[in-house]
């Protein structure tokens, strides 16, 4: 429809109220006094300004010199053999293993503590604790201060030490990392993978009538073998039941280091190392 509207359409629209604006057409004519516009003149080539002279090049600053970085260790893969290394072999081995990053950090290795820890050991009772800490570490010994005191006194109710020489029924107790972990920080899966060789070694020459995995890095490691969902699940979930690692039954609980943090659990905990008493044969 054209927007154009002749007079009657106009007075239709006004008579409804409706108003319109119509535009009125221009004729545009052109000024008699306006000049035509000259075509723009070529622009003269501009003078060429001096060449400034070129300041003589300036001498580069001399890059810092970084602080030289300590090459990584190369990795090297698990020693060859230590599927059948008897108890000192495992243990040297181990002190010079370059199997994970763990390597770098290490004063020393932390191998077991507990009784007859010779060629021939057998023993009934196998703990699997957490990495070994800083004091850990410099003391090669594991579980140590208060938290000691606590492990050995839940360890005592059963008629069970670790420091006894000779004592029946033995107790040995091995950390699931052979290594420190710096700063604090959470063991990574491939360390955990790496060092379960020599775990499961461990298990194989001491022949332990049960296990009892501590805290949720030992639990991760030795129910990996089992299935990675049951690892993975929350500490409280694995423990009450019986698990197993190289046919070898498995109990699942807490550190006594968790215990001190949550003084609520240590009867769950008690009741853990009542149903791994249960297991052995003797006693
Ligand atoms: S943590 Fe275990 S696998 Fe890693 S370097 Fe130490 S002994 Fe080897």
């Amino acid at each position: 429809m054209s927007l154009w509207l002749d007079a009657r359409q106009r007075a239709m629209l006004a008579a409804m109220g409706v108003r319109v604006w119509q535009p009125t057409p221009t004729v545009i004519t052109p000024s008699p006094e306006a000049a035509p516009v000259p075509a723009p003149r070529a622009r003269a080539p501009a003078p060429a300004a001096p060449v400034p002279e070129r300041p003589p090049a300036a001498k580069p600053a001399a890059a810092p010199v970084a602080a030289p970085v300590a090459a990584p260790v190369p990795r090297q893969p698990l020693p060859a053999g230590l599927s059948q290394m008897d108890w000192r072999g495992l243990e040297e081995a181990a002190s010079v293993c370059q199997a994970c990053g763990l390597c770098e950090t290490r004063q020393r290795s932390v191998f077991a503590n507990g009784q007859r820890l010779d060629n021939a050991a057998r023993t009934d009772w196998l703990i699997v604790t957490d990495p070994p800490t800083e004091e850990e570490e410099r003391n090669a010994t594991l579980v140590l201060g208060t938290e000691g005191e606590l492990l050995d006194a839940m360890l005592a109710a059963l008629g069970l030490s670790r420091q006894a020489a000779q004592a029946s029924p033995s107790v040995t107790v091995v950390p699931v990392l052979k290594c420190r972990v710096p700063d604090n920080r959470n063991p990574h899966p491939d360390e955990l993978q790496q060092c379960r060789a020599y775990l499961a070694r461990q298990v194989a020459l001491l022949q332990p009538q049960v296990i009892l995995a501590m805290g949720r890095w030992a639990v991760q490691s030795v129910l990996s073998d089992t299935s990675a969902q049951l690892a993975a699940l929350p500490l409280g979930k694995q423990r009450g039941q019986v698990h197993q690692f190289a046919n070898t039954p498995v109990v699942v609980t807490y550190t006594p280091q968790s215990l001190l943090r949550t003084p609520l659990d240590k009867a769950k905990a008690w009741a853990d190392l009542c149903l791994a008493h249960s297991l052995t044969r003797r006693p």
